[in-house]
């Protein structure tokens, strides 16, 4: 099948220990407004009238313990489909994509820890890819300057050099890909890996990072200011308030 006219799947890879967050669950478990992060994020998606299917790749030893989660939080009725996360975060969605039926043209990725990300978001990286794109990103413009450094522990660390802002996009999710896209730089990527050719490369922390480094084209759409990353405990402390604002406007 093309990806044109086609329904989406949603991966969510929630299958990390979060411990930036502080001592605790994983951090996809913990709480906002009374309801864990990773139902917040998997109800964001299933607002989408893109997405027909969710598949949550969870902690390992965490599986049957999120299937209930996610019923007793009144998703038993989606098609939402959970599976054994991996070790680092390509492994979890790599897993996650496998449980995608074959007939799937379009993937979301979606990080469990962007719990308020907005429905209009959704639908616009699902629109973006349904109109011809392989890869797609949501990202916003950034307030700070940002500087390179030659990271030292402890510093003080030297600047190498100050990108031009107006160029730079801080990049969030859910991205959206051409499924076959998706499989295929994730197969490369667990080949490379396998013949240990990581060394040198920089990490890649998100799929279209993937992509980017086999060389695909990769496109950015209007990303929204909600769809940040809990990522701290001060990110918590913003959720919450953001949380409580739209539910006091009745959106919730
Ligand atoms: O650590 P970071 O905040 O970048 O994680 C982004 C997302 O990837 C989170 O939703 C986290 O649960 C997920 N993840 C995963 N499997 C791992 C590590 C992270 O699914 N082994």
């Amino acid at each position: 099948m093309n990806a044109t006219g086609a329904i989406a799947a949603a991966v969510v890879p929630a299958a990390g220990r979060g411990e930036r967050l502080g001592p605790g669950a994983p951090k996809a478990l913990r709480d906002l407004g009374g309801v864990p992060l990773l139902v917040h994020a998997v109800r964001a998606l299933t607002r989408s009238r893109a997405v027909g299917l969710v598949v949550v790749a969870a902690p390992a030893d965490g599986v049957a313990e999120v299937v209930a989660l996610l019923d007793s939080h009144g998703l038993e009725g989606k098609d939402i489909r959970v599976v054994a996360g991996g070790d680092t975060r390509q492994e979890s969605v790599r897993l996650g994509l496998a449980a995608i039926p074959a007939e799937v043209g379009i993937v979301l990725v979606h990080d469990a820890a962007r719990p308020l990300v907005p429905v209009e978001v959704v639908d616009a990286v699902a629109a973006a890819v349904r109109a011809g794109a392989e890869a797609v990103v949501p990202a916003v413009p950034l307030a700070d300057t940002v500087k390179r450094v030659e990271p030292v522990r402890g510093g003080p660390e030297p600047v190498l050099d100050t990108p031009d802002r107006a160029t730079l996009r801080a990049v969030q999710t859910p991205q959206g890909f051409r499924r076959d896209t998706l499989a295929e730089v994730h197969a490369k990527a667990l080949a490379e890996e396998s013949a240990g050719v990581e060394g040198g490369l920089p990490p890649v922390t998100d799929d279209a990072g993937l992509v980017e480094r086999f060389g695909g084209r990769v496109v950015v759409v209007p990303g929204h200011e909600e769809a940040f990353k809990v990522t701290r405990p001060l990110d918590l402390v913003l959720a919450e308030a953001v949380l409580a604002r739209r539910r006091a406007a009745d959106a919730y």
